[in-house]
């Protein structure tokens, strides 16, 4: 078996056998396989496409490359949630802890950001003091302890999917169904959490830029989870709009805290909640209106909060302390009406040009830098009105920031309908 005729037959649209596949990582793995035919191959794969069997396979084969975390012994159900990214997605810091309240054990190993999209784990560390790095018997304990733990991810776990990402990131090859799908589930199945949600970004600030396509991912991620006995949820949500207003790593941080204090943006509570309130369902056997009442009630009650402060403490960070610029400057917007559309992406793009995010691995982030939006769509913003707040320090990019970032939202004289959140939810 070679590599080349690996690569040929997924160029001539063959489908690859379980022993290509296994050939093909675990070249990846010990490096006999050079980076331009990994390359090659995941282009092919790209365009091409896999069926069912080579994508469960590719899954698998990325699971064995590295170690599984055995959660068999934690006291109650584990439960791990994954984002296709997005900007201003900050759902995981605040439906964590409120899972963990409501009695499921969130035993979470997070990633960092990369591209336009932030990652939690840049976010946690924007808390002064916040450890990422537990070892895997101080994870557990934790999670036996309070029911949560966010860490970093181990270099251990499926680290085919590591190289693989790496390669995809910086080859056009990120956006492929059978790639993302195997990228998510061998991270979540090695992880070991017994039920697995899912937030599949659908639109402009997201991989997956239209519903069938999304739909497409989920049910393919949900046949995977089928096939290692895990439940998985998937809800297909809208990132049209960034997720509420703050974009930027303590900015977001704030958010979710604001969101945990019950003042939190309309459409992250939205999200939380049916997120919670699916997790809940399938494991306690309850309605969707009673999980959506116990979880209201435990963020009412301050519970999920209570969870959030015990989940920083244990990990050594001060709640008190979320690293933000003080140096900030609004922009105005120079006419008025409905806002009718914000290009997430792009936005995205400008809060890591001020140093919200990495455009390559080793890049330090300012944690304490972003943006923040005052309207939303479907909002009325008047002439002169504040459209958004910078938080920057380093001014290398400033100038370009403040004078194009009022292009990235487009008005309308008539009336716009605020975006449909929750596209569906399949499982
Ligand atoms: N998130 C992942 O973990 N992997 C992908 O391939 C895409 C998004």
């Amino acid at each position: 078996m070679n590599i080349i005729d690996i690569i040929n037959k997924k160029r001539l649209g063959e489908s690859l056998t379980k022993e290509d596949i296994n050939f093909f990582i675990n070249g990846v793995m010990d490096s006999t396989i050079a980076d331009y035919q990994t390359s090659s191959l995941l282009m092919a794969i790209c365009l091409n496409g896999m069926n069912d069997e080579e994508i469960f396979n590719l899954t698998d084969a990325m699971i064995n490359s590295g170690d599984t975390i055995d959660l068999s012994f934690v006291n109650t159900v584990t439960v791990d949630k994954h984002s296709t990214g997005g900007v201003g997605d900050k759902v995981t810091l605040v439906l964590a802890p409120l899972l963990a309240s409501l009695g499921l054990c969130v035993a979470k190993m997070s990633g960092r950001g990369l591209g336009h999209t932030g990652g939690t784990i840049d976010k946690l560390e924007a808390i002064s003091g916040y450890n990422v790095e537990l070892t895997e018997e101080e994870f557990l304990k934790q999670v036996n302890d309070i029911n949560i733990a966010v860490i970093s991810q181990t270099g251990n776990l499926a680290p085919a999917d590591k190289k693989l990402y790496a390669l995809r990131d910086v080859t056009g090859t990120v956006e492929s169904i059978p790639l993302i799908a195997a990228s998510i589930m061998s991270k979540k199945i090695a992880s070991g959490s017994k039920y697995i949600i899912l937030d599949v970004k659908v639109g402009n600030g997201a991989l997956m830029k239209n519903i069938d396509d999304a739909r497409k991912l989920a049910e393919t991620m949900i046949e995977i989870g089928k096939h290692y006995d895990r439940k998985v949820i998937c809800l297909l949500t809208n990132m049209d709009e960034p997720l509420g207003y703050a974009i930027g790593n303590g900015l977001e941080v704030k958010e979710a805290l604001d969101s945990l204090n019950l003042k939190g943006p309309r459409d992250l509570n939205t999200i939380v909640l049916n997120m919670a309130a699916m997790a809940l369902k399938s494991f306690k056997d309850i309605s969707f209106e009673e999980a959506v009442l116990k979880a209201k009630e435990n963020l009412v009650n301050k519970s999920a909060l209570a969870k959030f402060e015990a989940l920083v403490s244990a990990q050594g960070g001060n709640i008190n302390d979320i690293i933000i610029s003080e140096n900030k400057v609004e922009i105005k917007s120079c006419e008025a009406g409905y806002i009718k559309s914000i290009n997430a992406l792009k936005l995205g793009e400008y809060a890591k040009l001020l140093g919200a995010g990495r455009t390559k691995k080793e890049d330090k982030i300012d944690y304490g830098v972003g943006i923040v939006l005052n309207k939303k769509v479907g909002d009325y913003i008047a002439n002169d009105e504040v459209l958004l707040t910078i938080y920057y320090n380093d001014e290398t990019n400033l100038e370009f920031v403040k004078n194009n970032i009022s292009n990235l939202f487009e008005l309308s004289k008539t009336k716009v309908e605020p975006v449909k959140l929750i596209l569906d939810i399949i499982y």
